[in-house]
């Protein structure tokens, strides 16, 4: 039976995040200083099986989600990560599974053998066109080349349309607005705007460094009018607008400017199997322990009832009054 939270939320959507390592350093997610050659990723005996995420999702099917995300991490690279969207492909009541990437893995072939799985929808990270810029922030020299390549080894699997997520921070990235607009324009992909957020607390995050959705679409727009799009759901995170000359559409992420918490209906899981209500949680709650000391599927159901139940959390609407406090980092949950 489905399961709603104190504001009335529905729990629809599960981000699992399958891995806490990654092959990008990221400077607003794992900056090198902070993730050094000396971090201590989670050993191998922490991660959640795949049999045991399977189980975990199977149980959330039965409170109400039906929109699955992969994510990480990179979650490319966590081993044959293909049998894992097998199994959740399969579960009855998912009827979206996707997968948000760096896309530095994704050849041709794996491309296709995701989509074989089941996998449905392919979020590929790329935040600027200039390899200079691209590089300098995912600082491990990785070309933009090869994210372009990743691109359309999914739209050549059939993963369409392809969504290409762009974190846009001040004085980093926000030059390549346009041509990352001008280069995705009339290709079919589906390029997203994020608004540069708080998440974690390794990133040294300042309000100054967010460019606010409203100018980037004022930037957009005034070169290639656009108009709303009505969302599908009222909890899509992004807001989206098309091209009044047809050539396709964008998305707006603002989670810093127009917090959409009202709306939220998504749980994190965390690859050591944390359940997070918040992508700015401060703690999670350990569905791992329940697994391994025997529960039965009740049990754990009955623990995420209520705890979804109990649920109130809004960071991003209470932001600014919030006092500074830890939170969990994003390569941990997955944004
Ligand atoms: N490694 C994969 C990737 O980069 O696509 C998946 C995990 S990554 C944490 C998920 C998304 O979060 C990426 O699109 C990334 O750009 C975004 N992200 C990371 N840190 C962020 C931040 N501080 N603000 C906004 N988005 C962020
Ligand atoms: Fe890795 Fe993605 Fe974070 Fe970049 S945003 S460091 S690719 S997890
Ligand atoms: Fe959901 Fe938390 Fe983001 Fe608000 S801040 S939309 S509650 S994840």
């Amino acid at each position: 039976m489905d399961v709603s939270d104190q504001l009335g939320r529905p729990l629809h959507d599960l981000r699992i995040s399958v891995t806490d390592r990654c092959n990008f350093r990221c400077v607003y997610c794992m900056p090198k200083e902070v993730f050094g050659p000396s971090f201590a990723f989670l050993p191998r005996a922490e991660l959640l099986t795949f049999e045991e995420i399977t189980r975990l999702a199977r149980i959330f099917a039965g409170l109400g989600v039906h929109k699955l995300r992969i994510t990480g991490g990179e979650p490319l690279v966590r081993k044959n990560v293909e049998s894992l969207v097998e199994s959740l492909a399969a579960i009855p009541g998912i009827d979206d599974l996707a997968m948000t990437t760096n896309g530095a893995l994704l050849t041709a072939a794996r491309a296709e053998a995701l989509k074989d799985a089941g996998l449905r929808r392919i979020t590929i990270s790329l935040d600027s066109l200039d390899n200079q810029v691209f590089q300098s922030i995912n600082d491990v020299g990785f070309p933009v080349e090869k994210v372009l390549q990743a691109v359309e080894n999914a739209a050549q699997a059939g993963l369409n349309p392809v969504k290409i997520n762009m974190v846009v921070k001040r004085g980093v990235n926000d030059q390549d607005i346009l041509p990352m607009a001008e280069y995705f324009r009339g290709t079919g992909h589906i390029l997203r705007f994020i608004e540069y957020m708080d998440v974690g607390t390794a990133n040294g995050w300042r309000l100054d460094d967010v460019v606010p959705a409203a100018d980037i679409l004022a930037r957009v727009g005034a070169q290639w009018p656009l108009e709303p799009v009505t969302p599908d759901r009222p909890g899509d995170v992004a807001r989206r607008f098309r091209y009044r000359d047809g050539e396709g559409e964008i998305g707006m992420i603002s989670s810093v400017s127009q917090p959409f918490c009202q709306y939220c209906s998504r749980a994190r899981l965390s690859p050591e199997g944390q359940l997070y209500l918040c992508l700015f949680g401060q703690t999670g709650y350990d569905l791992r322990r329940l697994l391994r000391e025997g529960a039965t599927d009740q049990k754990i159901e009955d623990a995420v009832r209520s705890v979804w139940s109990g649920r109130r959390v809004r960071y991003s609407e209470e932001r600014s009054q919030a006092t500074p406090r830890p939170k969990v980092e994003m390569f941990r949950i997955g944004g």
